[in-house]
């Protein structure tokens, strides 16, 4: 087999320069809580491919489900001729959703796709223009998706312009809001919208419940609900982006769920199927009717092969209880991220997450300056030593953890070992 370095080689002639990487090994194979390369060395991941392979890497129900399909066939495309396994993913996200109203459901590829398709129903269903989006978000790369996502570099430089009527307002950020609770930081946030925006203008509100790639920036508790309520009275769609919060990530089914929070339209991919392509939006019945006949879809969107690995990926999630799983990684990971933090000298400012979506913001001691330099040097220690991480952050300064939530407890001890090293 090729090594690793003659790989690189090769996708410096070969693959566009704009599609990074995080490390420069080439995968051999993965499991449930490593990664492998070409050579035989062996990465704890604390990554799942970004909050995908939340059931691991080929997952046991996963392989026969999709095998089984690629044997019957691959592809009719769903607006040509449909097949069960479409309907039936759409009943599960239906039923496991927050909130106990109809729903429907309707299949897509990517994040981005499901979020823009969320936003063309609210849209279609309201009347109205505006979108309202917060600071640090991240919805996507497509043209709508980077107008609702907030940092430049790397998702947005050079390549607007963007798409209008996107309107973005204060996010509920503790460490970095001066502490205001989650009833204040929406205040700010409506205000924002009814001043700059008017109520009657908007389609829809657009939020992650945790955010991503924002920084796992966790709001106050009542902010998202004092939004839900401000949105059912001012006739506003709300919509959750839960596509990297979703499917047990964060110790419950959905984000929302740990606040009782009832979006109108979900948007859901990642974690959705086990590695493979689909993603989804689902929510009340009455806005996702009101589209034509026609108005939605796409060639690949819900293709069935996805759609089976999403049943057995479901299937997987119930059987083994994911959302105690990710309860349980909170439980190993949150005192040893503290003690990293104690020993830090103030270089830690706050570890914060839920579930198994935890991270450390990085700062210069004694202050909340943020500090990305030391993030990407914990960050390159952690890589070189066997732990695969992922830095995020619209300042660069906070160090995730994704683990699949299969992941073995030996598994994230060995890793949070090489994390407090790196940090040493
Ligand atoms: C990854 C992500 C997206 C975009 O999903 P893609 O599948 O990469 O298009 C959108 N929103 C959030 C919160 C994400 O984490």
């Amino acid at each position: 087999m090729m090594s690793s370095e003659e790989l690189h080689k090769r996708r410096g002639a070969a693959v566009a320069r704009g599609v990074g990487s995080v490390i420069n090994s080439y995968v051999d194979h993965a499991s449930g809580g490593t990664v492998t390369d070409v050579e035989g060395r062996e990465w704890i991941d604390f990554a799942a491919g970004i909050a995908v392979t939340n059931v691991g890497n080929s997952a046991p129900r996963v392989v026969e489900a999709v095998r089984a399909q690629v044997e019957r066939f691959t592809h009719t495309c769903f607006m040509v001729a449909p097949y069960e396994s479409y309907v039936a993913v759409c009943e599960r996200l239906n039923a496991l959703t927050p909130g106990g109203f109809e729903k429907r459901s309707a299949l897509f590829n990517s994040g981005a796709e499901a979020v823009e398709n969320a936003v063309k129903i609210a849209r279609h269903a309201t009347g109205r223009p505006a979108v309202v989006v917060f600071d640090h978000a991240y919805h996507g790369r497509t043209n709508l998706t980077m107008a609702l996502t907030a940092k430049n570099m790397p998702y947005k430089h050079r390549f607007g312009p963007f798409a209008g009527e996107v309107y973005r307002v204060p996010m509920s950020y503790p460490l970095r809001d001066g502490g205001l609770s989650g009833a204040e930081a929406a205040a700010r946030a409506v205000e924002t919208v009814e001043k700059q925006v008017g109520a009657e203008n908007v389609a829809a509100l657009l939020i992650e419940p945790i955010q991503g790639e924002g920084g796992f920036v966790v709001p106050a508790p009542g902010f998202l609900p004092a939004l839900r309520e401000w949105a059912t009275a001012a006739d506003v769609v709300f919509i959750a982006d839960e596509i990297q919060t979703g499917f047990c990530r964060t110790g419950d089914w959905f984000a929302c769920d740990h606040e009782r929070v009832e979006p109108d339209l979900v948007a859901l991919a990642k974690g959705i199927a086990g590695g493979l392509p689909l993603a989804a939006v689902t929510g009340r019945a009455e806005l996702m009717d009101a589209v034509h006949a026609g108005g939605l879809g796409g060639t690949y969107g819900g293709n069935p092969i996805a759609c089976a690995a999403a049943l057995a990926s479901i299937e997987t999630m119930h059987e083994l209880d994911l959302v105690a799983a990710a309860r349980r990684i909170e439980s190993v990971l949150v005192p040893r991220l503290r003690a990293i933090a104690e020993r830090s000298g103030g270089r830690v400012a706050e570890v914060r997450g839920r579930g198994a979506m935890l991270a450390v913001e990085l700062v210069q001691p004694g202050t909340v300056t943020p500090d990305p330099v030391g993030t990407a040097a914990v960050s390159a220690a952690c890589h070189s030593a066997g732990l695969l991480t992922l830095t995020c952050g619209t300042y660069g300064n906070v160090l995730r953890f994704l683990p699949p939530l299969v992941i073995s407890d030996d598994e994230l001890e060995r890793g949070l070992d090489i994390l407090a090293a790196a940090f040493d």
